[in-house]
């Protein structure tokens, strides 16, 4: 089955050519055959041959939705009503959703078909998918090597063609550093411009839903879908959505963090693809001009400061009482609370949920909490000045191609500095988007990252088309 974008599947259901139901069937077998990859944690076969069903009907009646017969999984941690959701952690495992996330209903507003949940690092905190209570994931590229993370699973179903497209989250990263690994297209959208409701929360003034697809336009589209304000979540934006599908070619200036670019973990592979796209970008012309950006080193600090205070917080409602797991051994109130979370989180977890109550603890919150927020605030301002002058920042999206399971695994800095050309966005809550621009000598994908100013997707969008040309 070749599928090339949303708009050339839709010629081909409008025509008679194909149908949903054919459609799913492909990639219920694909899911099958690729089980080793470990991308699904659950594939909902039967509702997603009845929607199929559905949409063929609504199709045949000329009353079919925007994404009709789209084929999406969704990460799991984005609740779907009636189904499980898990976060790919112990302590929520048989857990099932009384309500689906806005996105969900969204996409399902506009006759999607939603296929399966999607494997991540527990509660999202991870680079490399090696974190999930149920399993690793592997790189569709060499499976000895590790997808990326938080979002592995979504990353790898889109790359491996088990699902046309699919919904993940990024509160530092987790969406475009898996794009990256895998060679598909990941886009972080401003914070805001999508409901956050029904994500399960790691970090609330973070995290931001977004989709991965195999090309530009269906990244577009999906965001058209997704966006909007949404009165179950009080910061997204009420602003108009702009038509992310309609995209001019218009003439830019690009700023490219030198700090960045020639940053010694950055790969001589990825250094030498970037200044070719620099010269493309120049010779096509947009102005393109080295800047300074003196805080790159405390991104990743300050990024881990304030997201394990508030992930901290958002994880004290798993206490065993409310939802998923509860200890056996428990022998009272306390021991409930206590046994159950030992028990239910993983390493990775508690180590956040330790670092955030340090930081947020009396006699430290001025030193790490508040200092972190400061921080926050000036690389904020600095990112401003330069979109006074420029329209995009171009980076890379990671300094490296994927590297190998366990390689990071027992050293969690070396693991939190795979966020350091990903967090700045999430830190400034604005736009970025991976796109897969080249591959190392041993076959494997690369990214190149763009981020622009808030609500500004609609370019973000339109450059990203132009240097992807053969994936529009
Ligand atoms: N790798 C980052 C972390 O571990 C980003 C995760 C994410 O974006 N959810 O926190």
């Amino acid at each position: 089955m070749e599928y090339k974008n949303y708009q050339n599947y839709r010629a081909q259901l409008d025509n008679g050519s194909v149908t949903c139901l054919d459609t799913v069937n492909a990639y219920l077998n694909n899911i099958e055959k690729n089980a080793h990859l470990n991308a699904f944690l659950e594939v909902f076969s039967q509702d997603a041959v009845d929607q199929a069903k559905v949409v063929d009907q609504k199709i045949a009646e000329g009353t079919s939705g925007k994404l009709a017969g789209m084929v999406i999984g969704l990460k799991d941690n984005i609740c779907y009503n009636g189904h499980k959701v898990s976060a790919a952690s112990k302590i929520l495992e048989g857990f099932e959703s009384i309500y689906s996330a806005t996105v969900v209903e969204k996409l399902l507003k506009e006759d999607a078909i939603i296929i399966g949940r999607l494997n991540c690092d527990e509660f999202a905190m991870g680079s490399s998918n090696e974190n999930s209570a149920f399993g690793e994931v592997s790189n569709p590229y060499d499976t000895n090597r590790v997808p990326g993370g938080s979002s592995g699973g979504s990353a790898v179903a889109v790359a491996a063609n088990l699902c046309m497209a699919s919904l993940g989250s990024d509160t530092g990263g987790s969406i475009r550093q898996p794009a990256s690994y895998c060679g598909v297209v990941g886009l972080k959208p401003t914070y805001g411009r999508v409901s956050r409701h029904g994500l399960i929360a790691y970090a609330s003034s973070f995290d931001q839903i977004g989709p991965f697809t195999s090309n530009v336009y269906d990244a577009g589209l999906l965001l058209e879908v997704i966006a909007g304000e949404d009165e179950f979540d009080g910061t997204v934006s009420t602003k108009a959505i702009d038509n992310y599908t309609k995209l001019t070619n218009k003439k830019y200036k690009i700023a490219v963090l030198t700090d960045a670019v020639e940053h010694e973990a950055l790969s001589p592979e990825i250094k030498s693809k970037f200044a070719e796209v620099i010269d493309d970008l120049k010779a096509n012309g947009h102005e393109v001009a080295g800047v300074e950006f003196p805080y790159l080193d405390y991104l990743v600090p300050t990024y881990y400061v304030l997201t394990t205070a508030e992930a901290s917080s958002n994880l004290s409602r798993f206490d065993g009482v409310h939802y998923g797991y509860r200890s056996p051994n428990a022998t009272d109130l306390e021991s409930t609370y206590r046994l159950s979370r030992t028990e239910g989180f993983g390493a990775e977890v508690k180590r956040r949920i330790m670092l955030g109550t340090f930081v947020l603890s009396a006699g430290y919150y001025d030193a790490y909490y508040n200092k972190g927020l400061k921080v926050r605030g000036l690389i904020a301002q600095k990112t401003q000045e330069i979109f006074k002058d420029y329209d995009f920042i171009l980076l890379p999206t990671t300094a490296d191609v994927a590297f190998e399971k366990g390689g990071k695994s027992d050293d969690p800095i070396k693991m939190y500095l795979e966020d350091m050309y990903t967090v700045q966005a999430n830190i400034t809550g604005v736009p970025a988007i991976s796109l897969p621009i080249g591959k190392s000598k041993e076959g494997l994908p690369f990214g190149l990252q763009l981020m622009s100013n808030h609500f500004t997707e609609t370019d973000l969008l339109g450059l990203s088309k132009e240097l992807m040309k053969e994936i529009y």
